[in-house]
């Protein structure tokens, strides 16, 4: 496994705040790779024992296991890397999902430099229930479908995830309304990471 660590961006909120729209976007700007860890965990095959594992988690709302979740992220990036999908040299890394614990921050403290930790806030509980209830519809995925499981994931989210914004110094935290329409809210998002993409591209050519 090469040494480097990954230039990134976390984008980080609860669930339904639209880290996945929002990390899609950014991701068909040249220049920027969005990597989302549940795509990753739906992508395994469901009969194979990674995916029944990563279904005996995600349909009870919660997380799937520390040690699990960032072996597979690594692995993961190594084959973008060796299929030349993720070149490190170029590309900013927009993870959506990872790390998502206090522990996991810890273990990917030597794979990524973080540049940025776009937090997407929205103080309204209810308005994301009912964004995974109606995206279910459309997206299939059973995590969504159940009021108690989305309810659950809220409240892991409070107790297990928020708490890795402290990991972060508080300079490389960005705030960024998470209310409003899609493209109302990524061009907040843009107004925070088109800075730090400039500034990656200037390093790159001095
Ligand atoms: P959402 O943000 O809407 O909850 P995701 O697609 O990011 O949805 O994740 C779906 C599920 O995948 C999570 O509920 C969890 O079970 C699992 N998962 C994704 N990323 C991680 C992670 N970093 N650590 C542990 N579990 C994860």
């Amino acid at each position: 496994m090469s040494d480097v660590r990954y230039k990134s961006v976390l984008f980080f909120g609860a669930p339904g705040t639209g880290k996945g729209t929002q990390g899609a976007i950014l991701g068909r700007v040249p220049g920027f790779f969005h990597l989302s860890t549940g795509d990753m965990f739906r992508g395994l095959d469901k009969e194979s024992d990674l995916g029944k594992e990563f279904l005996k988690y995600s349909t009870q709302g919660l997380l799937v296991p520390d040690e699990f979740t960032v072996r597979l992220w690594e692995q993961h990036m190594q084959e973008l890397v060796d299929s030349g999908d993720f070149d490190p040299s170029i590309h900013l890394l927009i993870l959506d999902g990872i790390p998502r614990t206090v522990q996991q921050a810890g273990m990917m403290d030597s794979r990524i430099e973080v540049l940025k930790v776009v937090h997407l806030s929205c103080s309204d509980d209810e308005q994301m229930v009912d964004r995974l209830i109606k995206r279910a519809k459309s997206s299939g995925r059973p995590d969504d479908a159940k009021e108690d499981v989305v309810r659950r994931r809220l409240e892991v989210y409070r107790a297990e995830t928020k708490p890795v914004l402290d990991h972060y110094s508080s300079g490389l935290i960005a705030e960024v309304n998470a209310i409003g329409s899609p493209a109302q809210v990524l061009s907040n998002v843009l107004s925070v990471v088109a800075p730090i993409q400039a500034e990656h591209f200037a390093n790159a050519l001095a």
